[in-house]
């Protein structure tokens, strides 16, 4: 059985049913045709056709449902009426063929509850409302010449309600149609001493009166088939909005160069944990001489080795936790919530580690001829103390400066006994 032979189960179909389908180019391209032409000429085949059944189909199940109870309900109500209202024979007489109506009616209801193939469940609404039609017509026979005509035009009004009502294939609308009036013809004709062309005026006036109604429900079908059509495409651009929105966000946080976070993400990273007042740790990590790597190996190598040392320090921290961004030209600033001094300073330390075991060549450095990084760490929170996030990345900045000084390829902890005023001295004078 393929997919679009099986109603699916009625529970869950919402519009997640259309996201399916909004990924069908050529379903997508076919909609727009369709919504570029006149309103009229709408008319779904193929695979539109399928999806619209689907769409619809948790609606046309529920009018059908209570189209069927209301019949059964209102069938017992009317034979219990008749025996209080008619003569007792009259009434005993419609009984059998009146009494057909209700499992008819409840027998459809009950296979429209589950979900059975489409080809199943309309042919048990055929034979369901052929029953229907054909007991209204027994028991117009059974109730006597006097009400023969009356229960002839009920059994019309029922098939017209049923045409109006029920969303189904246009095939099986137009079936109903024409059996409802094939019914009333040949009952009509049983009518003894019935003239002939009073039967066929009656015939033709409520064969206009039906075929206006096969011509309603065509109407309302194609509106019907607009509105999925205009979901479809509302879903659509929904979609390619949210993709485009989520495109820009990684465009905005991610360094295009090294697929790392950017400065400006990292910022706001940092500002979002100061808020939640957590400890956080920053390292603030600088490749030494690495002016000298582009000097020696050329601008392109130095890209490459960016890229390779920010993938190194990537696979050296938490990956569900931390935070790697590329801050500047070679400089990288690495975020820990929630770490000790110890474990911050073991973290810079295995990704200085590292980086220098990669063995990525810096032949002209002073420092050695593999690549090497130069780390400051620092520590903090705003909890109590008035210590804000650019204060502690200044802090991480001095230490790194310290690193530096005191030979680079070094990590060293933000000091404020020993290093705040050499700093301030040394570097702001
Ligand atoms: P130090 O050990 O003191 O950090 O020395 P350094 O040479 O690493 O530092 P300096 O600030 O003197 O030089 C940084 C160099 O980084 C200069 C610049 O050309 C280079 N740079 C900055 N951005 C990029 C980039 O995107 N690609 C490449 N290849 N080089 C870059
Ligand atoms: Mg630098
Ligand atoms: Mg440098």
């Amino acid at each position: 059985m393929t997919d679009s032979k099986v109603r699916p189960s009625l529970a869950g179909q919402g519009t997640a049913i259309l996201d399916h389908f909004i990924k069908d180019p050529e379903l997508m391209a076919e909609a727009e045709r369709l919504l570029s032409g006149r309103t009229r000429d709408i008319w779904l085949k193929g695979k539109l056709a399928q999806a619209f059944r689907k769409r619809s189909s948790r609606q046309t199940t529920k009018v059908i449902r209570s189209w069927m109870i209301w019949v059964a309900v209102l069938n017992l109500v009317t034979l219990l009426l008749n025996m209080v209202l008619l003569p007792y024979d009259v009434a005993v007489a419609m009984l059998a063929p009146g009494a057909l109506i209700f499992p008819a009616a409840i027998g459809v209801a009950l296979v429209w509850r589950k979900p059975f193939p489409e080809l199943v469940l309309d042919s048990v609404l055929a034979a369901g409302m052929l029953l229907i039609l054909l007991s209204v017509c027994l028991v117009a026979v059974a109730a006597g010449e006097a009400l023969t005509e009356r229960y002839l035009n009920i059994m019309l009004f029922v098939a017209v309600t049923g045409i109006i009502i029920f969303n189904v294939p246009y095939l099986m609308t137009k079936g109903l149609a024409l059996a409802a009036l094939c019914l009333y013809l040949a009952f009509q004709l049983q009518i003894p001493g019935i003239e002939i062309k009073s039967t066929l005026s009656g015939f033709f006036f409520f064969a206009s009166g039906v075929g206006a109604t096969v011509v309603a429900r065509r109407t309302m079908t194609v509106l019907a088939q607009k509105s999925f059509l205009l979901e479809l495409r509302d879903r659509r651009n929904m979609f390619e909005l949210a993709e485009s929105n989520r495109r820009l966000e990684q465009i905005a946080k991610i360094d295009a160069l090294t697929g790392v976070a950017n400065r400006h993400w990292m910022r706001e990273k940092l500002d979002a944990l100061w808020r939640q007042g957590d400890r956080v740790a920053l390292l603030m990590c600088d490749i030494d001489d690495f002016k000298a790597l582009n000097d020696h190996l050329g601008h392109l190598e130095g890209d490459r080795c960016l890229a390779d040392v920010a993938k190194i320090i990537e696979g050296s921290v938490r990956a569900d936790l931390d935070s790697v961004a590329r801050y500047g030209g070679e400089e990288f600033l690495v975020l820990l919530p929630g770490v000790t001094e110890t474990e911050a300073m073991a973290t810079a330390e295995r990704i200085r580690r590292r980086v220098m075991a990669a063995k990525l060549p810096n032949p002209g450095s002073r420092v050695s001829a593999v690549v090497t990084l130069s780390v400051g760490v620092a520590v903090g929170s705003t909890r109590g103390g008035a210590l804000t996030a650019e204060e502690l990345q200044t802090q991480a900045d001095t230490a790194l400066y310290f690193a530096k000084r005191a030979g680079r390829n070094q990590v060293q902890l933000w000091d404020p006994e020993a290093q705040d005023e050499a700093y301030r001295v040394e570097r702001l004078a």
